[in-house]
């Protein structure tokens, strides 16, 4: 497997300081008052569901707002849990 994982963030850059987190979304930063930004991770469903996965496997990670993630991960069939968010689970009840 030749595919390299993506890093959104340039290790090369420098102090730990220097490293940004974009919104996968709007494109803005991400600060870290953002209690609730997020961040996904793309891969493959069959190799995740077989387990045959490997270190080596293609896999992506995207940085999220959690105001971001919130409106524009709405699903058909269930909701991100607001624990993610690090919030209370009782908002289910809207
Ligand atoms: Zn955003």
């Amino acid at each position: 497997m030749g595919r390299k994982r993506t890093l959104p963030c340039d290790p090369e850059k420098g102090s730990i300081e220097a490293l940004e987190f974009q919104c996968w979304f709007c494109g803005q930063g991400i600060e870290r008052s953002d209690v609730g930004a997020v961040i996904i991770t793309i891969e493959s469903l069959w190799r995740w569901e077989s387990e045959s996965q490997s270190d080596d496997d293609p896999v992506q990670s995207v940085y999220a707002h959690s105001h971001c993630a919130k409106a524009k991960l709405e699903g058909a069939t269930m909701d991100i849990e607001p624990s993610i968010f690090g919030e209370e689970d009782d908002t289910r009840l809207q």
